[in-house]
């Protein structure tokens, strides 16, 4: 049986034009979810009988287990357990700006990153729609406000689970949904070419974020294997494409490792790499893990690198540090639930 949280507006409204009912009491339902956020079928008076047996019989309202949280001054970090026993996680952030969630799209991840703790444990398997949708109910319902952005940049690679992110942003962006606006949602991906391709013809108003972390082949195949698959060249044509069809600035991260990407030369050859595209490229500043061995690079380091592609005029900032007390590497909450 399907997860009710999964299910897209115009999935619904099929469904119950298939069951010989009007479209509506999809609209109908949807506001009792995600407005009302009343979630019990029999606490939704509008809803018939008949169609509360209906919507019984072929949907799932059931929900994922926030199983611990771990809080600082402007974020907390939750773990979820899944109904098969696995374990994903979900970081909230404050900012001047709003609120942001960062939300996990697989159990694991197969893309490798040598810097990342999420990519220590292999994929398990895909999420599905309605169990990254959940990871927004939940903790909305626990800060007890709703969270302005979204970003896909939790544990997994977005673009190898795309058909389950295509229902969930069109869950999150649908204005009788969840209702976040395209402008506030960001896809990040290690630069899965294919993925990227179908994006740009399906979300063209949804922000692209690129983990690029290397200004070349040579150091982005050490420390990101998907970059033995789609190479720097090959990524950037693309994003020209994908620039000349949405008219969007793309984000590039940059995780600063100590003397593995973050010397003067990688600064200068960054600033060319991007020279040209609408974008802007934000320095993170890497949160050290004990079972990894890279290093976080000097701050001295990271200014420097700063004012180099400031004087090349490129867009950047440096990212403001989050979570030093709370496992702040993505990944890491999970990893030490498991004993890894
Ligand atoms: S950085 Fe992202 S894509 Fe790379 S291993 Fe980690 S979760 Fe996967």
């Amino acid at each position: 049986m399907k997860n009710i949280f999964g299910i897209t507006l115009k999935n619904l409204e099929d469904f119950f034009i298939e069951n010989n009912d009007k479209k509506f009491r999809a609209t109908q339902l949807y506001e009792f979810l995600y407005k009302k956020r009343i979630y019990n079928l029999d606490n939704m008076p509008n809803i018939g009988n008949k169609n509360k047996e209906l919507l019984k019989n072929n949907f799932d309202f059931s929900f994922i287990k926030m199983k611990k949280k771990q809080e600082d001054q402007d974020v907390k970090k939750y773990l979820f357990e899944l109904k098969d026993g696995n374990f994903i996680e979900s970081v909230l952030m404050y900012h001047d700006y709003g609120i942001s969630i960062c939300v996990s799209s697989q159990v694991g991840c197969n893309m490798g990153c040598k810097f990342c703790e999420s990519g220590r444990l292999k994929k398990v398997r895909n999420l599905e729609a309605y169990e990254i949708v959940e990871q927004i109910l939940l903790i909305e319902a626990d800060i007890k406000e709703r969270i302005s952005h979204v970003v896909v940049m939790g544990i997994g690679e977005p673009f190898d689970n795309y058909d389950n992110l295509k229902d969930f942003i069109k869950i999150v962006n649908c204005n009788k949904g969840i209702d976040i606006g395209a402008r506030h949602i960001t896809v990040s991906t290690c630069g899965l070419i294919p993925g990227i391709q179908r994006f740009m013809e399906d979300f063209k108003e949804i922000n692209l974020a690129i983990s690029l972390h290397a200004p070349n082949d040579k150091i982005r195949n050490q420390i990101m294997p998907i970059n033995k698959v789609y190479k720097i060249k090959d990524l950037f044509k693309i994003l020209k494409e994908y620039e000349k069809k949405t008219n969007r600035r793309i984000t590039f991260e940059y995780i600063m490792l100590e003397d593995i990407n973050d010397s003067k030369e990688c600064a200068k050859e960054l600033a060319n790499l991007v020279k040209g595209l609408n974008c802007y490229i934000n320095l993170i500043p890497y949160n050290e893990t004990e079972n990894i061995e890279y290093k976080r690079s000097k701050k001295v380091q990271i200014l420097s690198f700063y004012d180099i592609l400031k004087k090349n005029n490129i867009n950047v900032t440096i990212r403001k540090e989050f979570g030093g007390k709370v496992d702040a590497a993505c990944g890491q909450l999970r990893a030490n639930q498991m004993g890894r």
